[in-house]
């Protein structure tokens, strides 16, 4: 943002209106700088962040796995497989994400977990974890497992691709009706988009999910009077982002990238990322 205004000041007044709207149109956008941000923060605390001690369970979070429209939340799925090999290679056991949820876990435990119901977590992420029998847990909106949202539509799992996978071991849990930012909802919303997304996934899946993740996950989304509304909806764990920042009463997880390579994955398991928040 700070370069897209200094380039806008430097532009007003000095140039022909024309020429001024031309370059205006081929400014980087937010989203474009944004991810310039992401990509520089990813690569350099995996060379000068914080390598720490560990005493408990990991909890990964992936968005999609081939579906390249979702930009840094789209892991290759050879890169995806790669962070399974490295782990296992690393020593490390993988669990249920709600067995680290409610015990804390072992510090060579991990469990992944998938958010925003996405259609390559059944044509790409299940049959490679099957492989390797590992169990793995998927957030759903239920807006687009409904097919209300016409953008999704053959990019989020529908209910019978997520029952198929809850039949496969899936852990299934809300991810919010529309996957709104809780902090910019008023307390009604709040409400209806926790109890709803619950009510829905019970009549879609037979049963009531007692997991819900944040959208978007960060700190700023999860206001407090959210953790009480949660609760009151039936929830019992509640998971968020960063181990350092995330709210309190929530259960940490850890996000991956697309531009996680071996060298950035094997600094997010030693910790290096525990501050950090994905800021989209
Ligand atoms: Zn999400």
């Amino acid at each position: 943002m700070i370069l897209e205004r200094a380039i806008k000041q430097t532009l007003r007044g000095s140039i022909p209106a024309p020429l001024r709207r031309a370059v205006r149109n081929n400014l980087p956008r937010r989203e474009q700088l944004a991810e310039a941000r992401l990509f520089w923060e990813r690569q350099s605390l995996a060379l000068v962040g914080q390598r720490r001690p560990r005493a408990r369970g990991r909890i990964l979070c992936y968005h999609s796995t081939g579906q390249l429209e979702f930009g840094v939340n789209d892991v290759h799925p050879a890169r995806f497989r790669r962070h399974i090999e490295l782990s296992l290679k690393a020593g490390y056991r993988f669990v249920r994400a709600s067995e680290i949820a409610q015990t804390g876990g072992g510090p060579k435990d991990l469990a992944i977990s998938f958010d925003d119901g996405l259609k390559s977590v059944s044509t790409v992420a299940a049959p490679i974890l099957r492989e390797y029998g590992i169990p793995y847990a998927i957030f759903a909106v239920s807006d687009w497992s409904d097919m209300k949202h016409p953008w999704y539509i053959d990019r989020a799992l529908d209910w019978r691709e997520m029952e198929l996978l809850l039949e496969d071991g899936a852990e299934v849990g809300s991810h919010s009706v529309s996957h709104p930012d809780f902090s910019r909802i008023d307390y009604q919303r709040a409400v209806d988009e926790l109890c709803i997304s619950r009510e829905v996934i019970r009549q879609r899946l037979g049963f009531a999910p007692d997991a819900f993740a944040i959208p978007f996950g960060q700190s700023r989304n999860w206001p407090a009077a959210c953790a009480q509304s949660a609760r009151e909806a039936g929830y019992r764990i509640v998971y968020a982002q960063a181990e350092d920042t995330r709210p309190e009463d929530t259960v940490a997880r850890t996000f991956v990238t697309k531009h996680d390579n071996d060298h950035i994955f094997k600094a997010l398991l030693a910790g290096h990322y525990d501050r950090w928040e994905e800021w989209f």
